[in-house]
């Protein structure tokens, strides 16, 4: 026997029949994310379907000298959890521990295994009369191991936080394959460091997130979805000061559309229709919930009319019904698919301080058009949390190699922009792969060396997802 085959007969032991997959067909699936980036066949995919199997493989990896990276829901946009082409590696998908572990809705807590799926996490929620805030695209598809270790933001963070702010208890299996067991449902605990932090947004570098005690909320009773015209990007600042003021801190979304991602949605979706009668240049959608019995629509309207006096809005539609209000989010759903649709562009997710995101959306069109005028730039996103996915679709008929270079050039330039802004690279999708070269530029020497150091002594032989967020030692 080969040393490679003794070692997936050691991990097929390990994790018992349909726990481990070799074939190349049965791996194909593993080696591509949502946006259609393709990683290397990896060296096999484990499939643990315990917290104790995923241990003994990581174990075994350490002492072998097997390099490995988790995967979750694919939906990550940055590289994370694609293989590496030039040092194989053993995927360990979560998708078997998808169990809801217990709901404790007078605790206002849900413990869960690192597999399950944001949506089944959101559902046992609201069969519980709770609520579990966190909302995105990829909700049907992400899991909450992957959305700890990216500290996944998404629509809600305005009122409710990112993931960061979700977790109260992590249970992760470290680079040697022991317990870290953090799964306290304490809503306060000051005992020393705050470990779990520390696994969240760490994209996989430091551990694998088996388990995790979420915050629940009371499930919102009555809530109203609103998609409002406005003239310019400063005017829909001035509209979020407004309603941030205008709505007794119940805003949970506060989205900027631009007119361009309004048409990629009806390009994607041709059932959707324009809501308003004539075009605008930007829109936002917002949502107002409660949990109790309030009148929002009160609430909204005084907003519309604070909003026209001050020319901060010229049109809005305030959906009647539960229907009309899914409908206008799905705007913000068939976006993403349109912008997919095009092929590759530049997908960028930077946060900039809310008060100087019309200067820097001004500057950053300006001279991003400058250096290539037939390139459509598409800047929406999570405008009441500063976070502006400022994306660039490239002229069609480009070669691949020229595109490539063109993306290159024009991130650079966007980036610097945002270092001037003092601004971030990464508002929520994290480093990765993909963002490893810009994000080292800007990193100062205490904060590498805190990084490499909190890498070197979970993982000080560099086996845990190498090569994502800091470069290889011998890079
Ligand atoms: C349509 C769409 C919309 C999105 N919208 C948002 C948004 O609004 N806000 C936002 O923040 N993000 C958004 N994202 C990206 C977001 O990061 C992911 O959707 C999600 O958090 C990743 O979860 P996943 O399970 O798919 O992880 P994967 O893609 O599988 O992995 C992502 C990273 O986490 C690591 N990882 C995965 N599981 C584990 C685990 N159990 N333990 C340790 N490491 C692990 C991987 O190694 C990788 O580095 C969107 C993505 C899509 C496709």
């Amino acid at each position: 026997m080969t040393p490679q085959a003794a070692l997936l007969d050691d991990l097929a032991t390990l994790l018992g029949k349909g726990g481990l997959l070799t074939e190349a067909d049965d791996m194909e699936r593993y080696r591509v994310d949502w946006p259609g980036h393709h990683g290397a066949e990896p060296l096999a995919v484990a499939r643990p379907s315990t917290t104790r199997q995923v241990a003994n493989v990581v174990g075994y990896c350490h002492r072998h000298d097997i390099p490995l990276v988790p995967q979750g829901g694919h939906s990550g946009l940055v590289g994370g959890a694609l293989p590496d082409a030039d040092h194989p590696e053993l995927v360990v998908s979560l998708e078997r521990m998808a169990a809801i572990r217990h709901v404790d809705p007078i605790n206002f807590t849900m413990s869960v295994d690192g597999g399950c799926i944001l949506q089944s996490v959101k559902d046992a929620a609201e069969a519980a009369d709770c609520d579990f805030p966190l909302s995105l695209g990829a909700q049907g598809s992400c899991q909450i191991g992957g959305n700890v270790s990216t500290n996944a933001g998404g629509l809600n963070v305005l009122r409710y936080g990112m993931m960061r702010q979700l977790v109260l208890g992590l249970e992760v299996v470290l680079p040697d394959g022991r317990i870290y067991n953090g799964m306290k449902a304490l809503h306060k605990n000051n005992t020393g460091y705050d470990l779990k932090q520390l696994f969240i947004g760490a994209e996989g570098t430091l551990g694998i997130v088996t388990g995790a005690v979420l915050k629940l909320f009371p499930r919102p009773q009555v809530s109203r979805t609103a998609l409002l015209a406005c003239p310019n990007v400063d005017a829909v600042l001035e509209l979020y000061a407004l309603a941030r003021r205008s709505c007794c801190d119940l805003l949970t979304a506060f989205e900027l559309v631009p007119r361009t991602c309004l048409e990629l949605a009806m390009e994607a979706a041709p059932d959707l229709r324009d809501p308003l009668d004539a075009p605008a240049p930007v829109y936002v959608l917002m949502e107002v919930a409660a949990s109790g019995p309030l009148d929002l629509d009160a609430m909204i309207e005084t907003l519309f009319e604070r909003g026209f006096e001050a020319g901060a809005l010229t049109d809005g539609v305030l959906a009647a019904s539960e229907t009309q209000a899914r409908n206008l989010w799905h705007i913000r759903e068939a976006m993403l698919e349109g912008q997919r649709n095009r092929g590759e562009h530049l997908r960028t997710d930077v946060s900039i301080p809310i008060s100087s995101l019309s200067a820097f959306h001004q500057r950053a069109s300006e001279e991003i058009q400058s250096l290539c005028p037939q390139a459509t730039i598409i800047a929406y996103g999570h405008i009441g949390d500063g976070n502006l996915h400022f994306n660039i679709l490239p002229p069609p008929g480009l070669g691949a190699d020229e595109r490539s270079t063109l993306l290159h050039e024009l991130e650079e330039r966007l980036f610097e922009i945002v270092d001037d802004f003092d601004g971030s690279i990464s508002a929520e999708h994290g480093i990765g792969r993909f963002k490893q070269s810009a994000f080292m530029e800007m990193l100062s020497e205490p904060e590498y060396d805190i990084m490499r150091g909190l890498k070197h002594l979970l993982d000080p032989r560099g086996l845990m997802s190498p090569g994502r967020i800091l470069p290889r030692p011998a890079e």
